[in-house]
């Protein structure tokens, strides 16, 4: 058993799970992924999905989904479905292993009732505020709790009443008795259980005391026989304590490894920061094509294999680090240009007659559907009297190196013809309305046969039988690489780029696209990569821009002279 493809350098965790199936201190491997159903999932997520469903993959193991709703404050069913739908998405399966925290929380609650009983957890009458002033700081120790030496009995007495709702919120914990001068501060007597009456989008008002996210969690690994839990680096310091409660439980004892997290340039990635980003609708939604998570991303125009191949050669590190956004820009782009049909759309049109081509001139010329997939085949455009080109494509005095459209200049049409310009007309404000031009009939397909040549070739569309469109532009969320690098007293959002979205209408692209389906894919030529908008179905053909064509990170990874690196260190 070993991870499929030999010649990948391995990672730290991978080696790890090699190492503990060698030494046979498991003999299978079993990972799991944890979500806390408050938010969609993100492309940090996603780095977390595929270690832990990958992992379990290669190494012929299994993978649970696991809620880990144990705040019935912040929870929702509406995250618990998007969660399920995005991982799937991506490409990833639990099969028939969908658990929750929940599900444990009768078997839970024993667990604490053991540990009362054998004197390592006790209730504690101190208010949220004396717990946090009782437990030191960083170079201070913690106090002990005046609670701390109650009996067993007390204890349990006072903890089946919490859960029966003889108390108010906040005016009892249950508390791990471990010890209030240790240098992890996680193990200075941390809460286990607090009392919350709210209902809870599974158990109802069964109950009203939950666990903690350190109490839960190593015990419901423990309960489904995870053998590696696989996390982000914040919880190393909570490992112990993650140690502590199996070992003081006696109970079947997984692996906790941890990973660095996934941060991004330009991109804020906590979910109760993405939540303030849909809350006061700086985004139209969590899937808003800007938004970093993965509906955000699937609406913009990313596929899975993008989003895999970009978690694949971020790789695993131990080390916190900031991966450039241009990278993920890159990964989409690779695998777009294999896949994604070409076409030809005109974002900001400019009329173009033919004055030689009679009225109602028709003819059909051929197109190549994909130049890096002779499968994908041609199809046929109509080229009549009337088109349009885009307005950047024509200038009334080009600059130098300006080789496109220009009064007396010829370029030639994709797949079509060469034409040159010979009047540019205005409307009384002087802005060039029309083109009026000549074509010539001998360059049909694309070359002149006296061996003329032209230094440009523009994109079209035939103005009676193109089809209109919206045309959504989108640049980054965030104008700062970090966010969060803001004067005093100003939070994140004050990086927002306030011309993230920028909404064209009055688009005009080929005729084949008047009937296409949410989330398809082309590529406009010369443009970049465009995803149907889910918002087509009400009845105006909507375009969102995935990518642009330019690639950023080939230039980076030029001037950095090396092979796609990672990441930088922060
Ligand atoms: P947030 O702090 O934004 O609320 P979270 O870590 O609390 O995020 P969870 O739903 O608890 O969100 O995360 C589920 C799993 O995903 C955890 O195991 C966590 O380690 C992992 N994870 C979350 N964010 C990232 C990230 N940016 N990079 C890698 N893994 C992540
Ligand atoms: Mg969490």
């Amino acid at each position: 058993m070993t991870p499929s493809d030999a010649n990948q350098p391995v990672d730290f965790i991978r080696a790890a799970v090699m190492e503990d199936l060698k030494s046979a201190r498991y003999t299978r491997v079993h990972t799991r992924f944890p979500p806390e159903p408050n938010g969609y999932l993100h492309i940090g997520h996603a780095k977390a999905i595929c270690i832990d469903f990958g992992i379990a993959a290669e190494f012929g193991g299994k993978c649970n989904l696991r809620f880990d709703d144990t705040n019935p404050v912040k929870e929702e069913v509406e995250y618990v479905e998007s969660i399920q739908q995005d991982i799937r998405w991506l490409g990833f399966d639990w099969k028939d292993r969908l658990f929750y925290a929940s599900d444990y929380f009768e078997q839970l609650y024993a667990f604490a009732v053991t540990l009362i009983r054998k004197g390592k957890a006790y209730v504690c009458d101190l208010s949220a505020e004396k717990v946090r002033e009782y437990r030191g700081t960083l170079t201070e120790p913690g106090r002990e709790s005046p609670y701390r030496n109650r009996t067993a009995e007390e204890n349990l007495d006072l903890f089946a009443r919490m859960r029966a709702g003889e108390f108010p919120d906040g005016s009892r914990t249950l508390r791990a008795k471990i010890d209030m001068a240790s240098g992890n501060i996680n193990l200075r007597d941390p809460v286990m259980y607090r009392i919350i009456h709210a209902t809870h989008h599974r158990t109802d008002d069964a109950w009203c005391v939950y666990p903690m996210y350190d109490f839960a969690h190593g015990q419901s690994d423990s309960i489904e026989g995870i053998t590696h839990s696989l996390c982000s680096l914040e919880y190393e310091d909570h490992r112990p304590l993650y140690d502590w409660f199996l070992d003081a439980l006696e109970i079947y004892h997984p692996r906790q490894i941890e990973f660095a997290r996934l941060n991004l340039s330009s991109t804020v990635l906590s979910k109760r920061k993405l939540l303030r980003l849909v809350q006061e609708r700086h985004v139209k939604g969590w899937d808003d094509p800007r938004m970093p998570t993965l509906s955000g991303l699937r609406r913009r125009g990313y596929s899975p294999e993008a989003i895999r191949d970009f978690c694949n050669r971020i790789g695993v590190a131990k080390r916190d680090s900031i991966v450039d956004i241009a990278l993920l820009e890159h990964c989409l782009r690779e695998d777009l240009n294999r896949r994604a049909p070409r076409v030809m759309g005109v974002l900001r049109p400019l009329r173009v007659v033919i004055e030689n081509l009679p009225e109602g001139h028709v003819e059909e010329v051929t197109a190549v559907n994909n130049p890096e997939d002779a499968a994908a085949g041609t199809r046929t455009l109509p080229f009549s009297r009337v088109l349009y080109i885009e307005q950047d494509d024509f200038r009334e005095n080009p600059p130098p190196k300006y080789y496109r459209l220009a009064p007396g200049r010829e370029v030639r049409l994709r797949y079509a013809y060469f034409i040159k310009c010979v009047e540019a007309v205005k409307d009384a404000g002087g802005a060039v309305v029309e083109l009026r031009c000549t074509y010539d009939p001998a360059t049909r397909g694309g070359d002149a046969p006296d061996g003329r040549k032209v230094k440009a070739t523009i994109h079209w569309v035939s103005a009676t039988h193109a089809v209109p469109a919206e045309v959504r532009l989108y640049d980054r969320l965030f104008l700062k690489e970090d966010p969060e690098d803001v004067v005093e007293g100003q939070d994140f959002l004050a990086s927002l780029n306030p011309n993230s979205l920028q909404l064209l209408t009055g688009c005009w692209v080929e005729p084949g696209l008047a009937q296409v389906k949410a989330g398809t894919i082309y590529q406009f030529e010369r443009q970049g990569y465009f995803c149907v908008d889910p918002d087509s179905a009400n009845g105006t053909l909507a375009f969102n821009r995935a990518v642009s064509l330019k690639d950023e990170w080939a230039k980076i990874e030029k001037a950095q002279g090396q092979q796609p690196a990672a990441g930088r260190t922060a």
